[in-house]
């Protein structure tokens, strides 16, 4: 395994943002494991697949591609599901109150860590999500685990979300960070937690270049 620095939190934390510039910071790629399980989910929905149904489960797992390429106009990373660019649709409010539901099930999880585990062994890598410092890295050389209040993380998925122009409430967003650490928490498959000897880094009242140098400087001592 090459150099990782793992950063698990709650949805909505700003853990993908602060990842991504921590990488970039770094010299590391960036690896977007939400983005995964969001992929993994967009192409259950477009299949219809039967949740309940392992063998369908299986069967569209067996076919589903995904990759990350940087946009060529800005450089940034986007997601890729069997060839077709979904860094959009997979953000939007469908799959957002499916994923957690797709996270649960125990062969996405196998498939998916793999395919993460692998994407670790070839380059120094920024992966964030919900077990990297649990399960998909247990052995990362810096563990950061990001908190803050709900309020604050609704309000700032709101704007996120009105920036590429879907306008949802308030409640509805907190309602659904709230059910998914609910169903994240409280999973039988890699339940989300703080790993032992994970940093923890409230970003409440954190500007967002302060919470970036922070995980910079502790990657580098
Ligand atoms: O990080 P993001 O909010 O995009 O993740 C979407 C969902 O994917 C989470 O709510 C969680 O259910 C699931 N997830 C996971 N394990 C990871 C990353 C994400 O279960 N490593």
């Amino acid at each position: 395994q090459k150099i990782v620095v793992a950063i698990d939190g709650y949805s909505g934390c700003g853990k993908s943002s602060t990842a991504k510039a921590v990488a970039k910071t770094l010299g590391y790629t960036y690896i977007d494991s939400g983005a995964m399980y969001r992929a993994a989910t967009l192409h259950f929905l477009n299949n219809h697949v039967s949740l309940e149904n392992p063998k369908d489960v299986s069967k569209y797992l067996s076919n589903l591609e995904i990759s990350f390429h940087p946009n060529p106009d800005n450089g940034k990373q986007e997601t890729y599901l069997n060839g077709i660019n979904v860094e959009d649709e997979i953000r939007s409010m469908r799959v957002s109150e499916k994923v957690s539901e797709v996270s649960k099930i125990k062969e996405v999880r196998t498939e998916l860590v793999a395919q993460q585990q692998r994407m670790g062994k070839k380059k120094a890598v920024v992966m964030d999500g919900r077990d990297i410092g649990t399960v998909v890295f247990p052995d990362a050389q810096l563990k950061v685990f990001m908190t803050a209040d709900l309020q604050i993380r609704a309000e700032r998925r709101q704007r996120e979300l009105l920036e590429k122009g879907e306008m949802v409430d308030l409640e509805s967003i907190i309602e659904n960070l709230s059910e998914r650490d609910r169903i994240d928490t409280t999973r039988a498959e890699s339940p989300l937690r703080k790993a032992e000897d994970a940093l923890e880094l409230d970003t409440s009242f954190l500007e967002f270049g302060e919470q970036v140098e922070r995980i910079a400087q502790w990657a580098k001592t």
